[in-house]
């Protein structure tokens, strides 16, 4: 069993310290335990450590596991969403966080409008251009900005990215500082403030903090590494 309730204790000083470092107040950075691949019993000594905003990246995972998890816990669902997942992802989820093309939006949207539920969702947006990354390119984010008129189901809540993979933590920086400056061509096209920026994970959440991130997704850090098998 990891020490989640120390590690938490070790993240959150860290989170402090980088905000701090940013003039920024600790209230503005939600963190959201990722514990893909633990199992519901490791969740609940997360839950029991103080944790309440999970992130899960697979339908199949979360279906199973979500119903075995104390009933107060709020989740996010945080991967690639398959248009025939759709139907499940409302079911099971508060938010959205990797919109990454348009019509995954409107398949997100028609199937809210039947469950009758209003969804906050994050554009996807690959910052670093990389070929294996999902996401809207800078560009095609703001210029999908419009087609969410015709989403009224869904509310555009901000952006969501994820930095290329790195042993230096610091070469994140300016791909944080570009989802920041792409938010806010984004506000100008949607002429309404886009309050979120989902971004940072274990390696690299600090400077994510410093670049204004307000919602950090973090598995490692808490739950210790996962198991290899598989793909994350
Ligand atoms: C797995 C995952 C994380 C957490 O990764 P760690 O490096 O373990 O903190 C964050 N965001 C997404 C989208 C993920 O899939």
């Amino acid at each position: 069993m990891p020490d989640i309730a120390a590690n938490l204790a070790a993240v959150n000083k860290r989170i402090a310290a980088a905000c701090d470092r940013a003039g920024r107040a600790p209230d503005e950075v939600q963190l959201m335990a990722v514990g893909k691949k633990f199992t519901a019993d490791i969740i609940a000594e997360a839950a029991d450590a103080g944790l309440t905003l999970f992130g899960e990246n697979r339908i199949q995972e979360a279906r199973v596991k979500i119903p075995e998890c104390p009933g107060h816990l709020r989740w996010h669902f945080i991967g690639h969403l398959q248009t025939n997942k759709c139907r499940d992802a409302v079911e099971l989820f508060s938010m959205i966080h990797a919109v990454d093309s348009v019509h995954l939006a409107a398949e997100l949207n028609k199937r809210c409008d039947a469950a009758a539920k209003v969804m906050p969702v994050l554009l996807e947006v690959n910052v670093s251009g990389e070929g294996t990354k999902h996401g809207f390119a800078p560009k095609a984010a703001v210029e999908a900005i419009g087609a969410f008129d015709d989403f009224p189901q869904l509310e555009l809540h901000g952006l969501m990215t994820m930095a290329p993979f790195t042993r230096a933590p610091e070469s994140t920086r300016p791909h944080f500082a570009k989802l920041a400056e792409v938010r806010t061509a984004c506000e100008d096209a949607l002429g309404a403030p886009l309050p979120e920026l989902s971004m940072g994970m274990s390696s690299d959440f600090e400077i994510a903090i410093e670049e204004g991130a307000t919602l950090i997704r973090l598995g490692t850090s808490l739950f210790g590494p996962r198991a290899a098998a598989g793909k994350d």
